[in-house]
């Protein structure tokens, strides 16, 4: 082990606080025993603040439509073979009575940006939703609205809003997105939901095309200094047809190396094991609850769509009833010793 790295690792698990050069020394100078130390002092958070439980949110993926041309995204404008989709109210509604059966107490739209939703129409699903179960917790990730918008959906019930800032470097910001996406734009949105009162979740890619050690680095500052509720990362699995196919997809070490120093970083957050990481390595959710992370994100869509609401090649648990997904996902949390629970899952220490 590098004992420079060693030291700032121990520096870190204190303080909480790297610069950014130090950040980089430490994605720079890791072996497999430094990242198993990291994974001991995230684990030392999680136990300290979650014991050894694992939040669920059931992921309800509604529309497949979007207006934008990510580089990276299956569902983008241009892609011509992607079938598309969308979930009416009720359909909805029938995925958020079944997740509540389930034992779900939260849940997350999430679509691509798709405009044939108006504010209105978003707010009855939400109002609808929350009729049905006033103890359901809602997640809102559609992507980039108007901060009216947004206020008008908080005021409609959502509570909670993911949109990951995909990376804290501009300049790789506009590598991984067409001009017409603006890198302040997202950071602007992310500040007016924190503003607004949502419990936030931001996040990013890891090993995207052409991100640096320094990029990583830069996005583990923007989480100490943002503290978003929650932080989903995954690595970059390539799609191909999309104008990244032939790039070379994320590691699993790598996004479990970020799980724990962003646990460390901030040891109250929200830290989910994403399906991407379950993709790329088949215990990859395992590992990375192992590696500090304790939220799953089960898919609540019907079966016949989750195989159009393809971000990336090769996505798991596409073809499972979401019952049967369930009962995997505890299988695999328990054979880990740690125990899936029927709450909303706030963030420790959130008041409200
Ligand atoms: N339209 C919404 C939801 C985006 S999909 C929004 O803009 O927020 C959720 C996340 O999937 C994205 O934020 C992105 O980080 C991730 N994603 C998209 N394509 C991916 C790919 N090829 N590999 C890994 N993750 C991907």
């Amino acid at each position: 082990m590098d004992l420079n790295a060693r030291e700032l690792l121990d520096k870190l698990n204190t303080e909480h606080s790297l610069s950014l050069e130090e950040y980089q020394y430490l994605l720079d100078n890791r072996d497999q025993e430094l990242m198993d130390l990291a994974a001991e002092y995230a684990r030392g958070f999680q136990a300290k603040h979650y014991g050894k439980q694992v939040f669920i949110r059931g992921l309800i993926e509604f529309t497949n439509f979007c207006r934008n041309n990510c580089y990276y995204c299956g569902i983008r404008r241009d892609n011509r073979d992607c079938e598309r989709y969308r979930l009416s109210e009720d359909a909805i509604l029938e995925c958020a009575n079944l997740g509540y059966e389930l034992g779900f107490r939260t849940i997350v739209l999430q679509g691509g940006e798709d405009m044939a939703y108006s504010d209105d129409d978003i707010c009855n699903i939400l109002k609808a939703i929350k009729a049905a179960h006033p103890d359901m917790v809602i997640t809102l990730s559609i992507g980039e609205r108007d901060r009216a918008s947004y206020e008008a959906y908080f005021k409609a019930g959502a509570r909670r809003f993911l949109l990951r800032h995909e990376t804290a470097n501009p300049k790789l910001y506009a590598k991984l997105h067409p001009a017409e996406l603006s890198w302040q734009h997202r950071m602007d949105c992310l500040k007016d939901l924190k503003d607004i009162g949502y419990q936030v979740g931001a996040g990013f890619m890891v090993e995207s095309p052409g991100q640096t050690s320094k990029d990583l680095a830069m996005d583990l500052k923007f989480i100490e200094e943002f503290k978003p509720d929650m932080c989903g990362i995954g690595p970059f699995i390539s799609h191909k047809q999309t104008p990244f196919a032939k790039e070379d997809s994320g590691k699993a070490d790598t996004t479990l190396f970020c799980l724990s120093l962003i646990r460390i970083i901030y040891p109250e957050v929200l830290l989910p094991a994403t399906t991407a990481l379950g993709t790329i390595d088949a215990k990859g959710r395992e590992k990375g609850i192992l590696a500090g992370a304790n939220v799953l994100m089960p898919n609540l869509s019907p079966t016949n769509v989750r195989k159009k609401y393809t971000l990336y090649d090769n996505k798991i648990c596409t073809g499972e009833e979401t019952a049967e997904c369930i009962n995997c996902l505890k299988g695999r949390v328990s054979s880990i010793g740690y125990e899936i629970v029927v709450n909303a899952g706030n963030r420790a220490g959130f008041e409200k």
